[in-house]
């Protein structure tokens, strides 16, 4: 049986690694036991925004922590690396017609549902005009039947923090009055050009002096940047998108273009393959094993990226014992060696708390360390959550980790794999 290269996880790092073999024509195949939390979370990057280098240009704190930290992914792959990811996943989501807008230069800061701020670098062009410091006021509308975005908390938020706000309810158009409200189905109804007619000028009429409009992040799933000049246009205000909680639907819009743009490739994506076991020979994973119904399946592996997140994506776990572990192949992992050492006393912690720390320990080519330093596989690579990255939770960079080494390790392995391997 033919060798495939195979990456572990659907999350960004799974999905930005599979792209970058596609490209190369290794013919990946990505197994994954679900979606990674893109379908969790707002679906900005936060590549850095660490308070240990305030105040200043983003590639200027990177480079702070290129320095500081050497053994860190992002000063393995140096700010050229990270600047060839973003730019590889920019022109990815701008061919799909989702453009995201930053980079390196600098972290914009957005209001959240709750009308808090955060810093991020890369952000769909559709969340681009709730930059705070846009200056005027902003009017922030939602819908009672959207769960979880309550207008007036986030304004009243908004102005605690000295910006001007106001927030209020739409009223949903007849005919889409139904008993469950999801943001997929507002997202499908925003598609709908009398949808879309009806909520614009309801905005026009209540926008008063704001200059900007906050919406839920549910404009639209196959071309929100249309559905966001549409609305300006209706109501003569800049529109924004908030992401809400979960689902996703700007997560929802990453997923589809990363599965077009994978298979297209010539890469195969499936979900609902929990990888279970690996086997190996002489430092070479030869196997692995996943989930299927009724019985496992065994993979031929020629190389693979191990991408299955950290915590919340599954790729580590933990038990009441205290043990942590990797779940796909049981690799190596530096983690809090007891379970009273998991967590700092205070939740708002300003180290943060270690056990997010918890990774897997890889060389400089990313590839699985043991604990006296020698490389576990020597063709597997490590991306994502799944690495040892000092606290990427306190570092305010999960995402960007997992967008840049997920390119990163793909491109690695794809150059430095003999061809024959990978057919
Ligand atoms: C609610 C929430 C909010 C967040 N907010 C932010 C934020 O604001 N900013 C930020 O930077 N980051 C945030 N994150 C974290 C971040 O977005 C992701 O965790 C990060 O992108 C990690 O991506 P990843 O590719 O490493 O793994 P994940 O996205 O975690 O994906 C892991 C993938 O591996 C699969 N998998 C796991 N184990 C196995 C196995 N044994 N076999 C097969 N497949 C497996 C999973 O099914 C999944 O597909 C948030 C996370 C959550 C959960």
């Amino acid at each position: 049986m033919t060798s495939r290269m195979i990456v572990i996880g659907a999350g960004l790092s799974g999905l930005m690694s599979a792209l970058a073999l596609a490209e190369a024509g290794l013919r990946p195949l990505l197994l994954a036991k679900g979606y990674g939390t893109t379908y969790w979370t707002g679906g900005t990057i936060d590549l850095l925004a660490s308070r240990r280098y305030p105040n200043m240009p983003l590639h200027t704190a990177l480079t702070h922590l290129i320095v500081a930290q050497p053994e860190h992914p992002y000063a393995r792959m140096e700010l050229d690396g990270i600047a060839a990811a973003v730019d590889r996943f920019r022109t990815l989501t701008k061919a799909a017609g989702y453009p995201y807008v930053g980079g390196l230069e600098r972290n914009v800061v957005l209001p959240t549902a709750l009308g808090a701020l955060r810093p991020t670098a890369l952000l769909p062009a559709t969340m681009a005009a709730g930059d705070v410091r846009l200056g005027g006021e902003i009017l922030i509308a939602g819908f009672h039947e959207l769960r979880d975005f309550f207008p007036p908390m986030a304004a009243a938020n908004l102005q605690a923090q000295h910006i001007p706000a106001r927030g209020v309810y739409l009223t949903l158009p007849d005919g889409y009055q139904r008993h469950d409200y999801s943001p997929r189905s507002f997202a499908l109804w925003f598609e709908q050009p009398n949808f879309r007619q009806a909520i614009g000028q309801q905005l026009r009429t209540l926008r008063g002096t704001a200059t900007r409009i906050g919406l839920p992040a549910v404009l639209g799933l196959r071309d929100p940047l249309g559905v966001v000049n549409d609305l300006q246009q209706i109501s003569g205000a800049q529109i924004f998108e908030i992401p809400t909680l979960p689902p996703s639907v700007p997560g929802m819009r990453l997923m589809n273009i990363f599965h077009q743009a994978i298979t297209v490739a010539g890469g195969r994506i499936q979900i609902g393959s929990e990888v279970r076991r690996g086997l190996g020979a002489e430092g070479v994973l030869t196997h692995i094993f996943s989930e299927a119904a009724a019985r496992e399946q065994r993979h031929h592996v020629a190389a693979c990226v191990l991408a299955t997140g950290g915590i919340a994506g599954g790729g580590i776990s933990t038990d009441f014992r205290g043990t942590v572990h990797e779940t796909a192949l049981n690799l190596p992992l530096h983690a809090p060696e007891s379970r009273q050492a998991w967590f700092a006393s205070r939740f708002l912690h300003t180290e943060g708390h270690p056990i997010f720390s918890a990774g897997v320990p890889t060389d400089d080519q990313f590839r699985p360390l043991d604990s006296t330093g020698h490389v576990v596989y020597a063709n597997v690579m490590v991306a994502g959550s799944a690495l040892l990255a000092g606290d990427p939770v306190e570092d305010r960079a999960v995402s960007g980790l997992a967008l840049t080494t997920g390119w990163h390790v793909g491109t690695l392995l794809a150059t430095s794999l003999p061809a024959q391997l990978a057919t």
